[in-house]
């Protein structure tokens, strides 16, 4: 495969990733291009790039970054060689992967081919099946009636999950535990899914309790080689979102883990992916694991792998989309085998969120704005500096902190630390809330599953 040099990158994303990625290309020697909507004029985004250029003039906030002409078109006006999407928005969009390769562009990412299947959900649950990996009992295609459901319920019993096909974010999944309850529940997951992701179709797996969520970082070059970066554990979550993170896992036997991970790099190899993807399981009580979905994209929780393997994954994915191999002294991944983990790494999400209020994301002016920082401690912030305008119309995530520590105790007060040293006023934060998550005593034991969150009213005090 021939090398192709990026030198001049586009992020068609805004917020911390944004800012990521800028840094990651910059570091290589990389011009690096912003886009930005109408509302996010004074976005911090766009002035962490070399050059920012308007995207969807006269749409509104989020069609802005989903206008893939427009997109497309700054690109050429620019001369980009590459395109990274992010995650969110047009990440795990195909038609927009392959508007990229019809314009010569290099799009950042798996192919459109493999985004299109893993976007399907039910499409993936089958990809993992022909590969031998275990799923969750789920229905072979999306439901087509409620009488589809009753037949499924009866077959595997309750409760069950009523999952969107293209669902993502946590978003429109119901969990039904009787007859009288589905009609209307999938009557709801569907039009939750229609106005969510514009399919409304939904498919169903046997519900879980208690599972944990652990997922597996993969990297695969475009010459065929692909490693795992071993696993997160992000079974700390909010309606089936995740809010802190944790890598590795504290609650994994060394079998299982190897287990686990060698199932998510078999399924990944077995549909020649490239690039960074990641690879879903739930693990139950009794130490089986299901698989439930590939992001075939960057995630929010990469950091955490970051600290612990001390490889790059953007750079890296830069790397590869150039035609790097991962044994390249530019990338430097080493076999497999030699592969390593060391010490521990934490996440928080600090989103502008009330607590006290449901978590009702809250808007307005950053009165103050004072972070945390110092040994072991990395940070990924958005729009967040003091005079900062929070604004309604995009997810409210503010910054990531990212802890390490050559123990988990060692990477927990340092998280500790750290939120109580960030300051924000003028707009409400979840800081305090994380506070009582990582000082939890079941979460410094690991011993927490996905219910963590919902079963301890102690954590909203
Ligand atoms: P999304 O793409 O919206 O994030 P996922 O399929 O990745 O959806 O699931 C997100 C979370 O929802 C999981 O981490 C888990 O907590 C919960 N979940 C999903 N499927 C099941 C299931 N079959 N049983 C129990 N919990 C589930």
């Amino acid at each position: 495969m021939e090398r192709r040099k990026i030198r001049r990158l586009l992020v068609a994303n805004r917020g911390e990733i944004a800012i990521r990625i800028f840094r990651a290309a910059t570091e290589l020697g990389i011009r690096t291009i912003a886009i930005y909507s109408e509302q996010d004029n004074f976005s911090l985004h766009r002035f962490k790039a070399d050059e920012s250029y308007l995207v969807g003039a006269g749409k509104g906030p989020i069609e802005a970054y989903l206008d893939i002409e427009s997109i497309i078109e700054v690109a050429k006006r620019n001369q980009v060689d590459a395109i990274h999407p992010g995650y969110g928005f047009l990440a795990e969009n195909a038609e927009f992967a392959k508007r990229c390769e019809e314009e010569g562009i290099i799009f950042i990412g798996p192919s459109p081919d493999l985004i299109h299947k893993f976007g399907d959900k039910v499409e993936a649950r089958n990809m993992a099946v022909n590969a031998g990996i275990p799923v969750i009992p789920g229905t072979e295609e999306p439901i087509e009636s409620v009488e589809d459901a009753i037949q499924f319920a009866k077959e595997f019993g309750y409760p069950i999950i009523i999952k969107g096909v293209s669902g993502g974010g946590g978003r429109g999944m119901r969990i039904v535990r009787s007859e009288d309850e589905l009609q209307e529940a999938i009557e709801r997951a569907q039009s939750e899914a229609r106005s969510a992701f514009g399919n409304a179709k939904v498919y169903l797996e046997r519900y879980l309790e208690k599972p944990k969520h652990i997922e597996v970082q993969i990297i695969g070059d475009q010459h065929g080689n692909i490693v795992h970066l071993y696993e997160r554990d992000c079974s700390i979550q909010r309606r089936h979102q995740k809010v802190v993170e944790v890598a590795p896992s504290l609650s994994l036997s060394k079998d299982l883990r190897e287990e686990i991970c060698a199932a998510a790099l078999k399924l990944m190899k077995s549909v020649g992916y490239t690039n960074a993807g990641t690879v879903e399981f739930l693990v139950t009580p009794d130490q089986k694991f299901y698989f439930i979905e590939v992001n075939p994209r960057i995630q929010v929780e990469h950091t955490i792998t970051e600290l612990i393997t001390g490889i790059d994954i953007v750079q890296t994915q830069i790397r590869i989309a150039e035609g790097y191999a991962l044994n390249d002294p530019e990338i430097a991944i080493p076999a497999q085998e030699n592969i390593q983990t060391t010490g521990y790494a934490i996440q928080c999400r600090v989103t502008t969120e009330d607590p006290e209020n449901g978590f009702m994301p809250d808007t307005g002016r950053l009165l103050a704005y004072r972070s945390g920082g110092g040994f072991g401690v990395r940070l990924d912030a958005g729009n967040a500096y003091t005079g900062a305008t929070i604004t309604p119309y995009y997810d409210s995530l503010l910054v990531k902190i990212s802890t390490y520590g050559v123990t988990f105790e060692q990477a927990a007060q340092k998280m500790l630390r750290t939120l109580r040293e960030f300051r924000i006023r003028g707009v409400k934060t979840n800081l305090l809330f994380l506070e009582n998550v990582v000082t939890h005593p079941d979460f410094l034991s690991g011993n927490y599953d996905t219910s963590f969150i919902d079963t301890k009213p102690e954590l909203f005090k």
